[in-house]
């Protein structure tokens, strides 16, 4: 299995995917990163990508394939929210989410496929979250996505193992971003106070565990936890 070469990482402009598309040049990958703007901070190189519309993920991936090389490790990292009750949820904010965050994953590991099977390894983590399995009142379009990230990544997993590549799952707990920024001071403490290690994740450790599953070589269709013991392994 592969453990450089060109990494993809979704939403790599800001929060978690800025920290992960960080770590893995540290860790020698040739990083681009994906995002809407086609621009990333910090030097890193970009492409023009919005996850939710399958015709640019096509053409991100066709850019990247002539300007880099095949990609070998994809980040699916970008991804939204539309908190509210089911009861007020809209149409729009149900297919807003599934789309962008569960649809978009599915169709940018299938484009994936083609370079990965060719190169006979690669490797594809998704980035889901502890609420997949623990429910989240507010989340339902949410946490719907990031469980079917999970059926995604291990059936995908059986599929493409014996072609030498891994899918596997990060699942962060609470983590510092302009996600979580939008939280008022009563859900932070009653989350807080439900974190075990007592306070919300930096961007850096997801990073870390991602750095970590893209230098494994035995590791498929997991889902690892990186959420302060909030879900307690699972
Ligand atoms: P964030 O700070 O809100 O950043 C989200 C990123 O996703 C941005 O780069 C954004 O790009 C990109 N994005 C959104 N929709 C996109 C689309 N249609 N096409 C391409 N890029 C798109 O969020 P974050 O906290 O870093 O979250 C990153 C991932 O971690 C998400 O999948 C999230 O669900 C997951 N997660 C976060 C937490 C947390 O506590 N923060 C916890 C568990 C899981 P723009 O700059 O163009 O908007």
């Amino acid at each position: 299995m592969t453990s450089t070469g060109v990494a993809l990482v979704t939403g790599g402009n800001r929060g978690i995917g800025l920290a992960i598309a960080q770590r893995l040049r540290e860790e020698g990958w040739s990083v681009v990163v994906g995002s809407r703007s086609g621009e990333a901070p910090d030097g890193l190189a970009a492409v023009t990508l919005d996850v939710s519309d399958p015709a640019s993920i096509e053409s991100a991936y066709a850019e990247i394939e002539e300007k880099n090389g095949p990609v070998a490790l994809l980040v699916a990292n970008a991804g939204i929210t539309r908190d509210t009750l089911l009861m007020r949820m809209s149409d729009d904010d149900i297919d807003a989410v599934l789309q962008t965050n569960l649809g978009g994953s599915i169709r940018l590991a299938r484009r994936a496929m083609k370079g990965m099977i060719r190169a006979k390894g690669g490797h594809i983590i998704f980035v889901g979250s502890v609420v997949w399995a623990l429910g989240s009142g507010g989340q339902v379009n949410y946490a719907a996505a990031k469980a079917g990230l999970v059926g995604a990544a291990r059936s995908l997993a059986r599929e493409v193992g014996s072609r030498g590549i891994s899918v596997n799952v990060v699942a962060p707990g609470f983590v510092e971003t302009d996600m979580t920024a939008e939280l008022d001071e009563g859900q932070r403490a009653a989350i807080l106070s439900g974190i075990p290690l007592g306070r919300y994740a930096q961007p850096v450790e997801i990073a870390d565990v991602v750095g970590f599953l893209a230098r494994s070589t035995y590791i498929t269709g997991a889902v690892i936890p990186v959420d302060g013991g909030l879900g307690m392994g699972h």
